[in-house]
């Protein structure tokens, strides 16, 4: 049995329903108790709960401070290509959309993993879109071994693979893999995966099994919020990290918590997620999976970045590019523009007229701060940045990895006040402008 069938038969709409009527007594008896159940998690993520953001708060503080100790480890996404096969409308590299791509060469990727390295890093996740001409399972292990001659800790976020697939990765030296459902709403998956095999979505939702088969013993998952009803989301990805942390016990498992952001197709979200939504549900999580890792990219603002970091929060990206060769500009020479999947390279004149070309990233980016500022704010909140993964002999005996970069003194610890939770309503970020940019 696969999570595939567990989730057919998830009560889904009781629980969703439960999720947005949830009573106030139901709300606090929830936020108050140490094992949480689906239902509990339901509570949790209700209008009521919303009142009592600050006792939920302060309860995912204290747990993640318990669990992690006070570090935020930091990675960056290096992506090896934009080409792909699959139409997701809310992608920027989605087949159609008329975009410059790239696959850039082994020695590009080492290129960019050194700037990434002298930038700080010892954490990467390579990413590319799906496209098995380009991105072939050989290239996708030549380059996890260019990358790993210089950096540590190597995860992937790469078009999903049968088991026997993943191994050669492992072998390379791939410790981790990041695969979202995007929404578990099955209906709302069928109408933005328009063609491709990501169509398959039981395909996709058995990719965490079939990676830890294979040995992979870091697993991420997630759904990209703005697709669908962001509780029935949260419930699902609730239920998902259940399944996976009975089944996939040896891996250590994060959820992400991406929303959408403008991109090339100009995709608008269907739903909304506000900042107090998602300072609710990673309160949420922390609460019902105190030893999860809670991931937060560049997609979200420096002050929900910096505001969520003592509420749960234990791995955030930073200073991130989301174009292959974004880094250092590696691979232009092989740039060409694609119409509807086809490829048309560019003429001498289109170079001549604009010599500053690059590939289209994946979405624009919220955080434009470099990653030593976020360093530096993460330490100015009393935490220590940590750019290397967990790793079991280099970890201390308080849980904290020792592979670190000196740091200035720590600070006290801010603890989660009212200045860090964004008012009812409409709150300090308003989700439209998380699409103010073009
Ligand atoms: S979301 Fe992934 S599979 Fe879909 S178009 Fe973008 S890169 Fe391709």
């Amino acid at each position: 049995m696969t999570f595939v069938s567990e989730f057919n038969s998830l009560p889904l709409a009781g629980l969703v329903d439960r999720a947005r009527s949830a009573s106030a007594t139901a709300a606090s008896h929830a936020a108050r108790k140490s094992a949480l159940s689906l239902s509990d998690f339901a509570d949790l993520i209700s209008p009521a709960a919303s009142r009592l953001l600050e006792e939920m708060g302060r309860r995912a503080h204290q747990l993640t401070q318990q669990r992690f100790g006070k570090v935020i480890r930091l990675f960056a996404p290096l992506y090896l290509s934009n080409e792909c096969i699959n139409n997701c409308k809310y992608c920027g590299f989605s087949r159609d959309n008329p975009i410059l791509r790239v696959t850039l060469a082994v020695d590009d990727v080492r290129q960019e993993a050194q700037a990434l390295i002298n930038q700080g890093f010892r954490n990467l996740l390579l990413v590319s879109g799906e496209h098995p001409r380009f991105v072939s399972n050989g290239y996708l292990a030549n380059c996890i071994r260019a990358s790993q001659e210089l950096v540590p800790s190597i995860s992937l976020e790469v078009g999903p693979l049968e088991t026997e697939h993943y191994v050669p990765l492992v072998q390379a030296g791939a410790e981790g893999l990041v695969v979202y459902q995007e929404t578990y709403d099955r209906a709302a998956y069928g109408s933005v995966h328009t063609s491709g095999p990501k169509r398959d979505f039981d395909w996709r939702l058995e990719t965490p099994e079939r990676a830890y088969a294979a040995g992979f013993r870091r697993l991420g998952i997630g759904a990209l919020y703005g697709l669908s009803d962001w509780r029935l989301e949260a419930l699902s990805v609730a239920a998902h990290a259940t399944y996976l942390l009975r089944h996939c016990w040896k891996a250590q498992l994060t959820i992400s918590l991406p929303r959408l952001r403008p991109c090339a197709g100009a995709f608008q979200p269907l739903t909304q997620m506000t900042d107090r939504e998602m300072v609710q549900l990673v309160c949420a999580f922390r609460l019902m999976f105190p030893d999860v890792g809670l991931v937060l990219s560049t997609r979200e603002s420096p002050k929900l970045r910096d505001g969520l970091i003592p509420l749960g929060i234990t791995m955030m990206s930073a200073g991130s590019h989301t174009e292959p060769g974004g880094y250092t500009g590696a691979g232009k020479e092989h740039l060409h523009h694609t119409e509807r999947g086809r490829i048309v390279e560019l003429g001498a004149s289109e170079w001549a007229s604009n010599g500053h070309l690059h590939a289209t990233e994946q979405f624009n980016i919220a955080d434009e701060r470099s990653p030593d500022q976020v360093a530096d704010t993460i330490r100015s909140l009393g935490y220590e940045p940590v750019w290397k993964d967990w790793e079991a002999h280099i970890t201390t005996g308080n849980g904290v990895a020792s592979h670190r970069r000196p740091t200035a003194s720590p600070v006290q610890s801010q603890t989660p006040t009212a200045s860090l939770i964004p008012a009812q309503g409409n709150a300090l970020g308003e989700a439209p402008e998380q699409f103010a940019k073009p």
